[in-house]
Order: structure tokens, then C-alpha cells, then sequence
């Protein structure tokens, strides 16, 4: 295995109820470092961006609101296969179906408002790593 660098974000309903330390702490007892971090307001541009590989699901529009109905945390996560170990961390999209111990078994309150993002591949933590952040931003 190798080390990876992952995308991650604490999405509006975890922020909402201070769960941003929560959330971290998670992925750091997980095996996940931090090098990047920054708290933002997604424009509703932003938002239709970054999830518009989601665009033609039912729940897009939905999707969009939520993430810009608060305050969300980016971060780039790196570890030992940090893409696999993230998604681990996280558990299943929908929380009734998550581990317990998982982050969305323990916070998520339902199928769409689910505490956190993670990348799929490691394809895609680039293509989501180069969304949000530049290299200067990111301190391994
Ligand atoms: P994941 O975040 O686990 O990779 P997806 O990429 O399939 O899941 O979906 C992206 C996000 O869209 C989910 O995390 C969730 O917030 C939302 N979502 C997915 N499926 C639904 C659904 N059936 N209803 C409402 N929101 C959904
Ligand atoms: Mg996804």
C-alpha cells in the first residue's frame, strides 16, 4: 500500500451541530492526517460544480441546497491508502446502513444530510483536491 492523499468535506449538518471536531478526530484515530484544512461558505456555482457528475439525479437539486445551507470543511486527508481508508471511516451513504463506529452510523442524520463527503477513487480526490485548494495550501 502506499501513502494517498484524499478529499474530504464536514458537510452543513455536521457543522451546524459542532461536529467538526468530532468528525476530525475520527478520521485521525482512523490513521488520517490532516494537511489542509479550511472552513467556507459554498456558493450555489461551487456546489452544482462540485457534484455535477450528480446532475441528472433526482436528488441534485436538493443535494445543492444543503450544501450551501451552512458552513462546510474542506480537507485533504493522507495516509496509508487514504482514499480506501476514508470512505471505511465514513460508512455506507445512507447512515441505516452504515457500520457502527463509523462516522455516518454515529452523526448522520439521514440518506443526504450525512455529516461527510469522501473521495471515490484516487482519480477523483485530484480532480477534488484541485477544486478547493492550491499546492502552498497544502502542508503535509
Ligand atoms: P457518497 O457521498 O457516499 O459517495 P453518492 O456519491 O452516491 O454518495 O452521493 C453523493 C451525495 O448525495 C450523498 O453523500 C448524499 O449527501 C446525497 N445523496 C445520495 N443519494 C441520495 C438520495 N437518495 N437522496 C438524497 N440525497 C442523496
Ligand atoms: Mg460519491
Amino acid at each position: 500500500m502506499a501513502i494517498q492523499r484524499t478529499f474530504s468535506i464536514i458537510k452543513p449538518d455536521a457543522t451546524k451541530r459542532n461536529l467538526t471536531g468530532a468528525v476530525v478526530k475520527m478520521l485521525e484515530d482512523g490513521g488520517l492526517r490532516v494537511v489542509a484544512s479550511k472552513r467556507v461558505h459554498l456558493s450555489r456555482e461551487k456546489a452544482e460544480g462540485f457534484y455535477a457528475v450528480h446532475s441528472e439525479r433526482p436528488f441534485f437539486g436538493e443535494l445543492v441546497d444543503f450544501m450551501m445551507s451552512e458552513p462546510v470543511v474542506v480537507q485533504v486527508l493522507e495516509g496509508e491508502n487514504a482514499v480506501a481508508k476514508n470512505r471505511e471511516i465514513m460508512g455506507a451513504t445512507n447512515p441505516a446502513d452504515a457500520d457502527a463506529g463509523t462516522i455516518r452510523a454515529e452523526h448522520a442524520l439521514s440518506i443526504g444530510e450525512n455529516s461527510v463527503h469522501g473521495s471515490d477513487s484516487l482519480e477523483n480526490a485530484k480532480i477534488e483536491i484541485e477544486y478547493f485548494f492550491n499546492d502552498k495550501e497544502i502542508v503535509g
